[in-house]
């Protein structure tokens, strides 16, 4: 999905288009979906003009905190395989009466009880608020990201407001899937089923209805159609079919996130003599590279192993945990990738490569000193 946005950021894409212009009292609703169409230009939060794009990622954000607090039904109630999700409704965990629907306002609630329990005055962790939070600013922050952002990449740009809608649409169902999936694997050091592989069966569904969600690696699929068969044959048809190529993207990303690393987890057995990666790890990259391609799925694990080598060191100083979940790593890979996929190519394959040359030219004996030239 990332796919669609993975063209580079420049100045062209806000060009020909008019900069809305924005009268005293911008409430109405045909203006703000004016605004949409063309696009916003420059400086967006300001003034009176900024009040539609405000109003829609408070509605974003209050919708995803909202999202939030049936996330952590969900983190509390999937790993316990024998609860169900809807019933019984939401209780205290400790005096097990049920929570009633104003003391069960997402954020609010817990803070105007004090982090207690109404009737038996337990605690209630600070992390169910946090999650209800973290949901809500995400949720914003795809909302933003989507349909707001100026410059948009020049993809995103070129997309009409309906396929923009729906990018977040993915975004926030991916994210739902991170949060719940990176909070049960700190618990349990498990990642559900329900997660992986009902998400895996359904990347490749919304690929084939929504090709969009795929339209930059299909074009890539499409260019090789080109090149390997004849124009005008009838495999060159079927694969210059938008949802085909989208379908080949989706399971072809599945391929290579789930494959890469069930191929890491071989190796790692071979080389440490244990269990080095959970099968659930496998079913979660399938399910990242069946949404966001087989790009970003190579850029997540990458990313996840910057991480896991960071912050892993850093837990072993402090634990005992001779097992660290990778879960969350891969989360914290596929929500850079769902953000900033363009700049981090951008980094890896432009910046970096002519920062290191410019070190390397400089010679062995360090940067361009005095010595240096
Ligand atoms: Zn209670």
């Amino acid at each position: 999905m990332i796919d669609a946005d993975f063209g580079k950021f420049g100045g062209s894409s806000t060009q020909g288009r008019r900069p809305p212009q924005f009268p005293g009292n911008v409430r109405s609703k045909a203006l703000s979906s004016d605004l949409l169409r063309n696009g916003p230009a420059a400086p967006l939060l300001v003034g009176s003009g900024s009040m539609p794009i405000v109003l829609t990622l408070v509605w974003t954000g209050l919708f995803g905190a909202a999202i939030g607090s049936f996330l952590n039904v969900c983190i509390y109630r999937l790993p316990r395989e024998c609860m169900s999700l809807v019933w019984p409704g939401s209780r205290c965990p400790k005096c097990l009466r049920p929570i009633r629907w104003f003391d069960n306002v997402p954020i609010l609630s817990w803070v105007l009880l004090g982090g207690r329990c109404r009737a038996c005055k337990s605690p209630i962790s600070i992390r169910y608020p946090f999650i209800e939070l973290l949901t809500g600013c995400l949720f914003a922050f795809a909302a933003w990201h989507q349909l707001f952002r100026a410059p948009l990449s020049s993809v995103a740009a070129s997309l009409a407001l309906a396929d923009r809608t729906l990018l977040f649409l993915v975004y926030a169902y991916l994210l739902a899937a991170l949060i719940v999936s990176t909070f049960i694997d700190f618990d349990f050091r498990i990642i559900p089923d329900q997660i992986t592989l009902s998400g895996a069966y359904l990347a490749p569904v919304v690929a084939a209805l929504f090709p969009v969600v795929h339209a930059d690696a299909a074009a890539g699929f499409q260019a090789l159609a080109a090149r390997l068969f004849e124009n005008g044959s009838s495999a060159h048809a079927l694969f210059a079919n938008p949802r085909v190529a989208a379908v080949l993207s989706s399971l072809f990303g599945m391929l290579c996130g789930g494959g890469l690393i069930y191929a890491m987890g071989v190796f790692g057995k071979i080389l440490f003599r244990k269990e080095a990666m959970g099968f659930g790890d496998v079913k979660y990259m399938c399910l990242l590279g069946g949404f966001m391609g087989w790009k970003a799925a190579l850029l997540i694990l990458a990313l996840a192993c910057l991480f896991g080598a960071g912050f892993g060191i850093f837990i072993k100083l402090f634990t005992r945990d001779p097992y660290i979940a990778f879960g969350p790593y891969l989360s914290l890979g596929a929500l850079c990738l769902l953000f900033w996929q363009a700049e981090i190519v951008e980094f890896l394959f432009t910046t970096w490569p002519a920062w290191s040359g410019g070190l390397l030219r400089a010679g062995p004996g360090g940067g361009p000193g005095p010595g240096g030239s």
